[in-house]
């Protein structure tokens, strides 16, 4: 990698030709098996990323089988050893790291930096595992006779992410599966491979056995090999709803531990007792920080009686002074969206939004960036009196369009949450701690902000939605994630005293 960082951000110099990384090493393809790299902020091409499929994810799972006995045989602290060498390589590369995420999405520098820092949280949980995978011991069972836990790897774990967070989101997979002893294949979005191959380089770096940490590219095909790979015991997924169901219905019936995080569609209350500048600041942050493209995006705004008309000229006065340009441009707050298909997408959205009689109080589909007209650049949208038969009110959009719901009580607000087909994050905004209290026993939310805008929670806590935003049994991340990527044993164990002789006997064993 060629990137140089510096206080005023990074230069990136043109990218060598991105591989698959399987058993430890880059597997270089023939041009006419790559497609094309953009960044969004000019549209250039800038490099080449493999298009991989059944024969690549074979070779992987090869290579992630072989490597599997001696990487769950290795003591645990020799395997914490090794995460506390890819924490520490992984954070004195941060900013290069997000110089390429910068470079292949679009995010701002310091957005990329966060997401950077908050998946090194997980990693940084993952060195603990000792502790973490201390089992359970329950003497005196039975008359002589005591019962253990055991916890162990499954074998093969597959991670497949998508495009909009290509460091945080894989590192909330990969520390879990590997710290509990299994092997990896990852299946990263081919939007973003910059990071992916950083990260595949630092693992090595680190002293991981080779075959431990595998990378194939690719799309359907690719991901469809992993959903039925007889090699392949457990998958996370993190996408979108319709590709998150495909992958858990057919990995599920190829008899595979799977879990999907999926699609959202984020709300977040404002009552009319909020601090109006903090939830101001929030909507305009949660909405269209990273262009809208976070799974934990606040994209609609259900204003509480008369908080919606104070909110509104904030709202506009906030919009009017945002910067938007090239992500490594000192400054500004948002950059261009991911791809030029995506764009036309949420313009589309637009057009729906005034098609369904929505009202449109800013329209981002004017802006074009001066010095860069080739670059993937929208405005930020605002929409105003939205109400939930309309289709961007349901829908994710997955893009810088806020839209505002006027809502008469509170209880009215958290009906609208509680029936929304999607369930990720969701926030309330007040200064009354009996509402804020309320709030969080009523709502049908898993993560959720108290005057908080995007509440992730932290890279040691659990992480995941309900309803259309995931399919899975458990959540993503912390205890969840370690009982998701081991399979549990008891063992119920009597050693005789010594010169004695157990009495033959047929009855059911009791205590
Ligand atoms: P995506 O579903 O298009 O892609 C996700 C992964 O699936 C990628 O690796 C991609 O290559 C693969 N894929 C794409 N189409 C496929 C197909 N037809 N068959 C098989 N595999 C396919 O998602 P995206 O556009 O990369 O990411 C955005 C989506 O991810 C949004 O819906 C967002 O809400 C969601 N997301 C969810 C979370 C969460 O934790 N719930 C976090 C981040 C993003």
């Amino acid at each position: 990698m060629t990137i140089q960082v510096s206080a005023e951000h990074a230069t990136v110099a043109p990218p060598p030709v991105i591989s698959h990384w399987i058993g430890g090493r880059p597997i270089e393809v023939l041009p006419e098996q790559t497609g094309p790299i953009y960044n969004p902020a000019t549209g250039e091409v800038i490099g080449r990323v493999p298009r991989g499929g059944a024969a690549e994810v074979d070779a992987a799972v090869a290579a992630a089988r072989a490597a599997f006995p001696a990487w769950r045989d290795l003591p645990l602290i020799a395997r914490s050893q090794v995460f506390f060498a890819y924490r520490e390589l992984a954070y004195r590369h941060r900013e290069e790291m997000a110089a390429l995420i910068t470079r292949d999405h679009g995010k701002t520098f310091p957005d990329a930096l966060a997401e950077v820092l908050r998946g090194l949280e997980t990693v940084e949980f993952a060195c603990g595992l000792p502790t973490h995978l201390a089992g359970m011991n329950t003497p005196n069972v039975s008359t002589k006779v005591d019962a253990h836990t055991l916890r162990q790897p499954l074998g093969v774990a597959a991670g497949i992410t998508p495009f909009n967070f290509p460091a945080m989101v894989p590192m909330w997979i990969y520390p879990l599966a590997l710290m509990t002893g299994n092997t990896f294949v990852w299946k990263p979005s081919s939007h973003t491979p910059g990071a992916t191959q950083l990260q595949a380089e630092l693992w090595k770096e680190a002293g991981l056995p080779d075959g431990v940490f595998n990378v194939v590219y690719g799309g359907r095909d690719a991901v469809n090999a992993i959903l039925v790979h007889p090699g392949i015991d457990a998958i996370q997924f993190v996408g979108s709803t319709a590709v998150g169901r495909h992958v858990f219905e057919t990995g599920t019936r190829a008899g595979k531990r799977v879990a999907a995080y999926t699609g959202a569609k984020n709300a977040m209350v404002v009552l009319p007792d909020a601090d109006m500048d903090l939830a101001a600041d929030s909507a305009i942050a949660a909405g269209y920080g990273s262009a809208g493209e976070r799974c934990m995006a606040q994209t609609l705004v259900i204003a509480v009686g008369d908080a919606g008309d104070r909110l509104r000229p904030m709202l506009e006065e906030r919009i009017d002074r945002l910067r938007i340009g090239p992500g490594m441009e000192p400054g500004v707050d948002m950059g261009p969206i991911y791809s030029s298909e995506h764009r036309a997408s949420v313009i589309e959205w637009i057009e729906k939004g005034l098609a369904e009689g929505a009202e449109l109080v800013a329209d981002g589909r004017p802006f074009h960036h001066p010095e860069h007209p080739e670059g993937f650049f929208l405005g930020v949208t605002l929409f105003d009196h939205v109400t939930p038969e309309m289709s961007i009110y349901t829908e994710e959009i997955f893009g810088p369009v806020l839209g505002m719901v006027r809502a008469k009580t509170y209880d009215e607000a958290v009906a609208l949450i509680n029936a929304h087909q999607y369930g990720n994050g969701t926030a309330i905004f007040t200064t009354d701690g009996g509402a804020a209290r309320r709030f969080e026993l009523e709502v049908d939310v898993p993560m959720i902000g108290i005057n908080v805008p995007i509440p992730v929670p932290a890279g040691y806590l659990s992480f995941g939605g309900t309803r259309g935003s995931a399919f899975a049994d458990v959540q993503m991340r912390g205890e969840d994630s370690i009982r998701f990527f081991t399979k549990q044993k008891e063992v119920t164990v009597r050693w005789p005293e010594p010169g004695k002789r157990g009495a033959l006997s047929l009855v059911f064993p009791g205590n």
